[in-house]
């Protein structure tokens, strides 16, 4: 299988050749088109699978894509991380995905100061990346609205948890529309994390590599 064989466009293959990728990796092949179709998906997965790209290149495609405006204060697509690290890894992955593409990244954490993050969101954002803890101090200060978020990842979930995440997650959830695409990933698969997916996906395709 090649990367053009998943349905991917034209910009989103200029820059995986750019990257120097040959070929999807086992998760990208069997994600990628099950996104792209808008289905909700599980994946159980570690990190050095190729994850980032099986969940960031059908996102970027869908945002490309869409004619919806950007509103100031809001973005579309919402990737939930654990870790700063992991975040600013994601955040530099979708940029260098999306470079071919009119698609704005801007990613957030804690550890620096809130009103830097508050202005970078006042024009809003196509994708946000951002650790649970500072998306809330955002959103309860008004700078930061998730009512048109098309697209939510969550990424490391089982570290999330581990982290003490649930009640921000949980919270997180219950201010997106209802109407959106999720995608949940997770190295492991425990019955918490289980019940979480379940209560975050509908019809969730499952994979695992
Ligand atoms: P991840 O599991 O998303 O953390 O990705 C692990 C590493 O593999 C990252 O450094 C990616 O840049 C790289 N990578 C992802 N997909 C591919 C691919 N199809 N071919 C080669 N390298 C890849």
């Amino acid at each position: 299988t090649q990367f053009s064989d998943l349905g991917l466009a034209a910009p989103l293959l200029k820059a995986l050749s750019a990257e120097g990728y040959e070929k999807p990796t086992p998760i990208q092949q069997q994600a990628i088109p099950h996104v792209l179709a808008g289905h909700d998906l599980c994946g159980i997965a570690q990190t050095g699978t190729g994850k980032t790209a099986a969940f960031s290149l059908p996102l970027l495609q869908h945002i490309s894509q869409s004619s919806k405006p950007l509103k100031p204060k809001h973005c579309r697509a919402l990737i939930l991380s654990p870790t700063r690290e992991l975040a600013s890894q994601i955040a530099d992955n979708v940029k260098s995905y999306g470079r071919f593409l009119k698609v704005s990244t801007t990613v957030i954490f804690g550890g620096v100061p809130v009103p830097r993050h508050e202005k970078q969101m006042l024009r809003g954002t196509d994708v946000l990346v951002a650790t649970p803890g500072r998306l809330l101090d955002l959103i309860d200060r008004r700078a930061l609205n998730l009512s048109d978020v098309d697209y939510l990842v969550l990424d490391e979930a089982d570290q999330m948890l581990d982290l003490g995440f649930i009640h921000a997650l949980r919270r997180i959830v219950t201010l997106l529309p209802k109407q959106r695409q999720t995608l949940f990933f997770s190295a492991t698969m425990p019955k918490t994390i289980a019940s979480l997916a379940a209560q975050f996906l509908k019809d969730p395709i499952e994979v695992s590599v």
